[in-house]
This record gives structure tokens, C-alpha cells and sequence, in this order.
């Protein structure tokens, strides 16, 4: 007899035994590979982060200014995307902290001068300090050789100094990202080196949208802004730089009949040794802002920027 026989309570127990492990293991194998599938999604879904941040976030671990989110770009990987191999270059090329700039002050100008400095920074200094107005410069590396006295100045009086390029040449320094790199890295140091400070700003010559940068303009002002820097656009102009010179009643005017429309201004004219009407005006163009309500100050990295890409 099989029911009650030795054998049959042995197979009971084997049945018993087969299905205490057999229910479990089957289980946890497909609970195992729907885990693995949401594993599976959940590492599509942060590598697919990771590149993205790789593209707008710091990722220089090395550089203790870099203002890395930590855990931006998790798993260790590097930037290996091939067009972005740049954000390794110029290690200590960083701002002193990530971007930064929401500061909006309704009513302010900020006169900005570009391209020097010049035989003409001492006088716009002085017409500068006279009027009680701080003002910021866009250097270029090429005018700032030999004239580090000028840079300290600038810096000692309480203006803001900010980069513009080192050779200010179009053609070379839009060629691609890693050539503006390489120009802007030169000023950047040139400016620490003469005046101890590091530069956050910066103004693209030509501004952030011109003939020459048209192809790479995007990813120029992306890894700016990775390092930190912050470019400034402006959204009035002297038209200083047109040849032939506008005289200097011209300057005033270019300047002043579209500052009534702006409830922040950002006055682009020139420092530069021949752009003798800019100095001429200077003094007018302040006088006329300020009977219209405007005050004025230097821009600082907080300052919210203007950018030809957005309004504002
Ligand atoms: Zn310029």
C-alpha cells in the first residue's frame, strides 16, 4: 500500500521541501527581473542625465573653484562626449563662483568701455570719479600689455574690470570653442597676474551674437557660463565705433534718445586712444541720464546681464 508507506511520506516531504523552495525562488527570479528592468531604465534615465548636466554643469573635480554640483555627474564617468573635450582644457580657468547673476535694478545704467585700456582711460577715470559714477571696462589683452598701471587703477577706484578678449581678431577667436578658450585664457591670466583679482566678467567683441561666432556661439556662452564667466550684452550704444567717428553731440545723442524706452541700460562705448568724442561726451551722456532718473553703477557678477539672444 503507497498511501501511508514509508515512501509515500518520503515524496510528501520531498513535494513538501520542492515547493517551500521551488514557490520562493520563482518568485523572487521575476520580482529580480522587474527589478532589473526598472534597474535597467533608472541607469538609461541618469546617464542620459548626467550628459545633459555634463553639458550646463561644472565637472572639473580638481578644481576647487569650480562650483560642481557634487553628484551632478554620478558613476565617475567623464565628459567622453568627443565635441565636449574643451571643458578639460585651462584647468584653472574658472570663475571664483558659479553663475550667479539674478541682480535686477530697475532704473540703473551701467556704462561699460570696451577695447581698452588707453591714453584715454586716465581721462575717462578722472571725468569717472568727478561725476561719482562707477563704470565697468572690458579689456582686451592686446591693449592691456605694458599698461598694467591703468588695469590697477581701474580696479583701485572701484570700477569693475572684466575680460574682452585677448587679441580681439574675430576670424581667430570664433574659429571654435577651444580657440576662443585659448585667446580668452590669455587675458584672464594677464588680469590676475597685474591686478591680483580674478575676472568674472566678460564681453564677447562683437557681442554674444555676431557675423563671426554665428556657428558656435551656443556652446561659447555654454561653457562660459560652466566656468562660471558671465557675458554682458549691451542695449545701448554710442555707435563710437563706426568710421567714420561720430562727433561728439552724435555720441550723446545715440546713447540718450533710446534710454527713456530701457529700465535698465547697458551703455557700450570705447576706450581706445583715437576715440577721443567718446570722452568728449562723457560727461554730458552722465548728466543727461541722471536728469532723466537713471543712477549708475559697475556691473558685478550678480548683475543680471542683457544678452542679444533674450529681451529684456
Ligand atoms: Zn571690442
Amino acid at each position: 500500500m503507497y498511501f501511508g508507506s514509508v515512501r509515500f511520506f518520503k515524496n510528501l516531504i520531498l513535494l513538501v521541501l520542492v515547493i517551500l523552495f521551488a514557490v520562493p525562488v520563482v518568485f523572487a527570479l521575476r520580482l529580480n527581473d522587474k527589478l532589473g528592468q526598472e534597474e535597467a531604465e533608472n541607469a538609461r534615465l541618469e546617464q542620459a542625465l548626467a550628459a545633459a548636466e555634463q553639458r550646463i554643469s561644472a565637472e572639473e573635480p580638481a578644481d576647487p573653484l569650480s562650483s560642481a554640483e557634487p553628484g551632478a555627474v554620478t558613476g565617475g564617468e567623464p565628459a567622453e562626449s568627443p565635441d565636449l573635450y574643451y571643458q578639460s582644457l585651462y584647468p584653472d580657468f574658472y570663475a571664483p563662483e558659479s553663475y550667479h547673476a539674478t541682480e535686477r535694478t530697475v532704473g540703473t545704467i551701467y556704462l561699460t568701455f570696451d577695447d581698452g585700456p588707453s591714453e584715454n582711460t586716465d581721462r575717462i577715470l578722472a571725468i569717472l570719479a568727478e561725476q561719482n559714477v562707477k563704470a565697468t571696462f572690458f579689456v582686451t589683452g592686446e591693449s592691456s600689455e605694458g599698461n598694467g598701471q591703468r588695469l590697477r587703477d581701474i580696479v583701485a577706484q572701484g570700477h569693475s574690470l572684466g575680460m574682452h578678449s585677448y587679441s580681439h581678431n574675430y576670424g581667430q577667436i570664433y574659429q571654435s570653442v577651444e580657440a576662443f578658450l585659448d585667446d580668452m585664457y590669455q587675458v584672464f591670466t594677464l588680469i590676475r597676474e597685474e591686478t591680483g583679482e580674478t575676472p568674472t566678467l566678460f564681453r564677447f567683441p562683437g557681442g554674444s551674437i555676431n557675423s563671426y561666432n554665428a556657428g558656435v556661439y551656443q556652446e561659447l556662452v555654454a561653457e562660459m557660463l560652466r566656468r562660471g564667466f558671465v557675458p554682458y550684452d549691451w542695449n545701448l550704444s554710442g555707435e563710437d565705433a563706426a568710421i567714420p567717428q561720430p562727433g561728439t553731440a552724435q555720441i550723446i545723442q545715440n546713447v540718450v534718445e533710446n534710454a527713456g524706452r530701457m529700465e535698465r541700460g547697458f551703455v557700450l562705448l570705447h576706450d581706445s586712444a583715437y576715440k577721443v568724442n567718446t570722452v568728449n561726451a562723457l560727461e554730458t551722456i552722465i548728466q543727461q541720464l541722471r536728469d532723466m532718473g537713471f543712477e549708475f553703477d559697475r556691473i558685478t557678477p550678480e548683475t543680471k546681464p542683457v544678452w542679444f539672444v533674450y529681451t529684456d
